[in-house]
């Protein structure tokens, strides 16, 4: 694998790289077959993505169903099957008065065009001094360069390009933590930073409930909730990044709902596709859609060549429905449990500052940082495939796991923490 080294960009890798990556040639179910002959359980679902596990046959089908027609044709001036059944069934799935549906290729993509959205919005309203953004800290939500400006500008992963990027507003990171009792004191900041800036901001945007790669932090709906109550009394757009949180992971079909509420923009992305291809998308309201409208290009001004792409979309719409033909809260409750069971114990552990947990999603914040390589070895060793960042230990496993599959995770996670 020295040509890997030599020429091959990985994520947040430096090239040629000092270390190797793990040679994987298959996957099935849950499990990630090594090079070496080993086998692995993916506890990260390829990055929230592979809800279903690998090689489902479903997936597979409808991939070769659509192959048979065609793997892609252009979506400007074109349509097909596809794509109008996935937006139908996006449509209908997702909270409401989102009604319209943008497709994009990745979920950085599919927020870039969630703050075009916003910025165009405003322009057509006739208030396009409102250029900003107001967020909270700890965000992630991509990494292209309008991404980049609202993820956390300091443990983002972006601080250096801070000079280059447009200046946004920050309200700190929501509390308090999902479970505990909110004050009007937890949104006191967000509430007076929105309200003194009001004329320059275009929208709000957040994750809702879980806070992903910004820190893997769980918050209270009612935070959520003060957002969108504030949002809607200051007429001020409010983009909800689902594209960790989508499809069940926290044990609502978009984070959300645990709060009740519906944002006027949505991102989804990661497991839309069960994790088979790149798509994502943004859905908005119809009044986000006649604001766009009236801005002076009389369009939303984003069109990307694989827009729609009839493979993507084709097993995009299989993983949704195979999705709600599961039982997959039933499963998300017992992966939930079961990570409860195996991780909870390790608060006792000196290494370990805290363990929290929300649907599909089990985290182990240590003391200090995670050994990368040490750590992914002994992992490996145990049959589990995890990717710790920081001081994060954590697992989002498939739903399809079962609590085998989980308490081999949880306990490798406890040999990981017993090793440090
Ligand atoms: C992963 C992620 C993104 C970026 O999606 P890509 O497909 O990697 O571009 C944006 N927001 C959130 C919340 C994410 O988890």
């Amino acid at each position: 694998m020295t040509l890997d080294r030599r020429h091959a960009w990985h994520p947040y890798a430096p090239l040629p790289s000092s270390v190797s990556s793990v040679p994987v040639v298959g996957a099935e179910g849950v499990t990630l077959e090594l090079a070496d002959g080993r086998q692995a359980i993916d506890g990260m679902s390829s990055w929230w993505a592979a809800i279903h596990g690998y090689r489902h046959p479903v997936l597979d089908q409808a991939i070769r169903d659509q192959l048979d027609h065609m793997s892609h044709v252009m979506f400007g001036g074109i349509t097909h099957p596809p794509a109008v059944s996935l937006v139908q069934s996006l449509v209908d799935i997702a909270p409401e008065g989102l009604e319209h549906v943008f497709l994009a290729d990745s979920g950085s993509v599919s927020v870039e065009v969630a703050i075009k959205m916003a910025l165009q919005y405003c322009r057509g309203i006739g208030e396009s001094k409102r250029t900003r953004l107001l967020t909270v800290r700890s965000g992630y939500h991509g990494d292209t360069l309008a991404c980049m400006s609202v993820c956390d500008p300091i443990n983002g992963m972006h601080s250096m390009f801070s000079e280059v990027l447009p200046p946004q507003l920050f309200a700190p990171a929501p509390e308090p933590r999902f479970g505990e009792p909110f004050t009007p004191e937890h949104i006191a900041e967000f509430e007076s930073t929105l309200v003194s800036h009001r004329q320059s901001i275009a929208a709000v945007i957040l994750e809702p409930i879980v806070q992903g790669a910004g820190g893997m932090r769980f918050y209270a709906p009612d935070y959520l909730r003060a957002v969108r109550q504030l949002c809607d009394e200051h007429r001020v757009p409010l983009i909800v990044d689902e594209i960790a949180t989508g499809f069940g992971r926290t044990g609502m079909l978009f984070a959300c709902e645990h709060a009740g509420i519906s944002p006027d923009i949505m991102c989804v992305g990661k497991a839309l596709t069960g994790g088979y291809l790149s798509m994502a998308a943004t859905l908005c309201t119809p009044e986000i859609a006649a604001g766009v409208n009236a801005a002076e290009s009389g369009a939303l001004m984003h069109g990307p060549t694989f827009m729609g792409n009839p493979l993507a979309s084709a097993v995009a719409l299989a993983s949704i429905q195979l999705l709600l033909s599961r039982p997959w809260q039933a499963e998300v409750a017992a992966i939930s449990r079961r990570l409860d069971e195996g991780l909870t114990p390790l608060l006792d552990h000196r290494a370990v500052r805290d363990v929290r947990i929300l649907g599909a999603i089990g985290v182990v914040e240590t003391v200090d940082e995670v050994p990368l390589e040490s750590t992914q070895r002994l992992l490996l060793e145990r049959g589990v495939w995890l990717r710790p960042f920081g001081k994060l230990l954590y697992t989002m496993p498939p739903f399809v796991s079962s609590e085998h599959d989980i308490t081999t995770i949880t306990s490798a996670m406890g040999d990981a923490c017993e090793a440090m």
